[in-house]
């Protein structure tokens, strides 16, 4: 893509910080200018190199760029909008990276003078940490973002926006910020739901446990609480803004909770067996399309390498075969080799 002369950042935390970095890696623009409405923020963000000018006043932040990106939580969206908007560069692309969209149009749109290019965006990408020092350059690398464009966003622009994000390493994608809202309740927002709460009923659990849940957290326990631990502010701002496809999706979750509760009251190991051999598969497809690593993600900066065809497997201990015999024993469905 042609190299911009002025990108301009608002909110300089994980996502802010890693799409500085990620111009800088990928020589995207001239100047990268930065806002964070912290002054702590932006003294660290000083430290940290990653911007090329701060700016304690957003205003200031955005004359004369090419491309803003709002990358703060979205309820702070509508004020900054009101507050940019005259000073925005005629053929200019307002962007954002926030986790709703069609909550965005509704309070960002309005303000967009008609002289610029707005065009929503969600890269999925993120970790459970916040801040300017969480950001890395590569956090985009093969991670879909998703273009909201809103009615009247010109192809043009879309396009030189969707080159902005293949130039940070990203894949690209174009949805509408309903059915963005939909998806993302599912894969993304419903998943952060159920681990709140449970996280938040294993603490209330705490006194009768006597300190046991945290101690002997297993390994599907510590899993939630690596979600659990996501930004508060960002997350209490997506369930506020995306309540209704929450909502819708919360409900089917309820329904098929039920339908697994029922199984396992009457010792329904079939039913069981089955459901868990289907996201099973889920899991294996994830990994296999390249969107995650097979250990979870537990080593945060761990590069998986697949193992070479016709390489010997290391083989690890042999686990003692299971004492207790199965109540229900379930059909021996086993499942192909997962890998090649
Ligand atoms: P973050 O690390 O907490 O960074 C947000 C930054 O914005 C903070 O430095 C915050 O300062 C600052 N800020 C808050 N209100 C502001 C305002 N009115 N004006 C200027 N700066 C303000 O959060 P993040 O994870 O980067 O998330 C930012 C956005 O990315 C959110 O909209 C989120 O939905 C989206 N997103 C996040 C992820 C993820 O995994 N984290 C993934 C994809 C998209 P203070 O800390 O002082 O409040």
């Amino acid at each position: 893509m042609q190299r911009l002369k002025k990108i301009a950042i608002i909110g300089l935390g994980l996502i802010g910080s890693s799409i500085a970095h990620a111009v800088r890696r990928g020589n995207v623009a001239q100047v990268i200018a930065g806002h964070d409405a912290s002054a702590d923020v932006r003294a660290r963000a000083q430290v940290l190199g990653f911007c090329d000018s701060l700016h304690a006043d957003a205003a200031a932040a955005v004359r004369d760029a090419d491309v803003v990106i709002l990358c703060t939580p979205v309820g702070a969206y509508k004020e900054i909008a009101e507050q940019i908007a005259p000073h925005l560069k005629a053929g200019a692309i307002l962007s954002d990276v926030g986790s709703v969209k069609s909550a965005v149009v509704r309070d960002v749109g309005p303000f967009v003078p008609k002289t610029v290019h707005f065009i929503p965006a969600h890269p999925i990408a993120g970790t459970e940490f916040s801040g300017p020092e969480a950001g890395f350059a590569s956090l985009f690398d093969g991670r879909w973002t998703i273009l909201t464009p809103v009615r009247g966003s010109e192809p043009a622009a879309v396009e030189r926006l969707k080159n902005f994000w293949a130039a940070l390493g990203s894949q690209v994608d174009v949805m509408n910020p309903r059915h963005h809202d939909l998806v993302l309740a599912i894969t993304s927002h419903l998943p952060h739901l159920i681990a709140y709460n449970i996280v938040g009923t294993a603490h209330d659990l705490e006194k009768v446990t006597q300190g046991e849940v945290i101690k002997y957290s297993a390994s599907g326990f510590r899993d939630f609480t690596r979600i659990a631990a996501s930004d508060p502010t960002m997350w209490r701002d997506v369930f506020l803004n995306n309540r209704d496809a929450v909502l819708e999706v919360l409900g089917r979750f309820n329904e098929d909770l039920s339908q697994l509760q029922r199984a396992v009251r009457n010792g329904d190991g079939e039913t069981l067996f089955d459901w868990f051999t289907r996201t099973r598969a889920i899991r294996r497809a994830i990994v296999d399309i390249g969107q995650d690593v097979p250990s979870f993600g537990r080593l945060p900066f761990q590069v998986y390498i697949a193992p070479k065809k016709g390489a010997k497997k290391k083989r690890g201990k042999k686990k003692p075969a299971a004492k207790a015999k199965k109540k229900n024993p379930a059909p021996r469905k086993r499942t192909k080799k997962r890998r090649k």
